[in-house]
């Protein structure tokens, strides 16, 4: 077996290099972890293919919040949809920090899992549920950057049914929920941020008007 050693260099420091060093400490900690996305980091192109059995899927009747079931009780929205032209909401924990990592997401409606795998980047873990209102209205609920999945593409869903936990992406935030709701379904999974909201919705304002 190979042992691999880490030599620590040895150096002399000076004054400078020591108001050097508290200099890059202070600018390291303006680049602490937030809960937002870096939206350079954050695409996707992967499309899907839906076949969706109108006559078997159970109509989304009614619509609830993905966090603190029913009502997102305990979370708080800390990115609004179309904020930093942000297409979705970050939902955390009010306690803050990875305090909701693990915790459960929820199915918002009754629906149809079309994606559930984890594409990398700046997304990893990802759930696109879509929700069957009528035969001309569709919308699509999709949570990324969980911890777990508990879902599968193909599964048929209820609302209020837990389909994975919240996570931080392998550490790349602080532990939040990235919920969209689009009312184009099958759209590529996209950016997560754009000038352009085509497609999408403000998921709060689509939650109230359809509890
Ligand atoms: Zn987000």
């Amino acid at each position: 077996m190979q042992l691999y050693t880490h030599k620590i260099p040895t150096t002399t420091i000076t004054k400078n290099n020591l108001l050097l060093v508290i200099f890059l400490g202070l600018l390291s900690c303006n680049h602490k972890k937030t809960d937002k996305e870096d939206p350079n980091t954050y695409t996707s192109n992967k499309a899907e293919i839906i076949n969706l059995d109108f006559d078997t899927i159970n109509k989304a009747n009614s619509f609830d919040y993905p966090v603190g079931k029913p009502n997102a009780k305990g979370y708080y929205n800390a990115q609004n949809f179309t904020e930093n032209n942000h297409l979705s909401e970050d939902w955390n924990a009010i306690e803050g920090g990875n305090s909701d990592l693990g915790a459960p997401i929820y199915s918002i409606a009754n629906g149809y899992v079309s994606f559930a795998e984890n594409v990398n980047g700046g997304w990893g873990n990802i759930i696109r549920i879509i929700h069957y209102i009528d035969k001309n209205n569709q919308v699509e609920s999709l949570y990324a950057h969980c911890t777990k999945i508990n879902v599968k593409k193909g599964n048929y869903i209820e609302k209020g049914e837990k389909i994975g936990t919240i996570g931080n992406n392998s550490g790349q935030y602080l532990a939040h929920l990235h919920f969209e709701i689009r009312n184009k379904v099958g759209l590529p999974i996209g950016k997560g941020y754009s000038t352009s909201t085509k497609g999408y919705l403000n998921p709060t304002d689509f939650i109230k008007m359809n509890r």
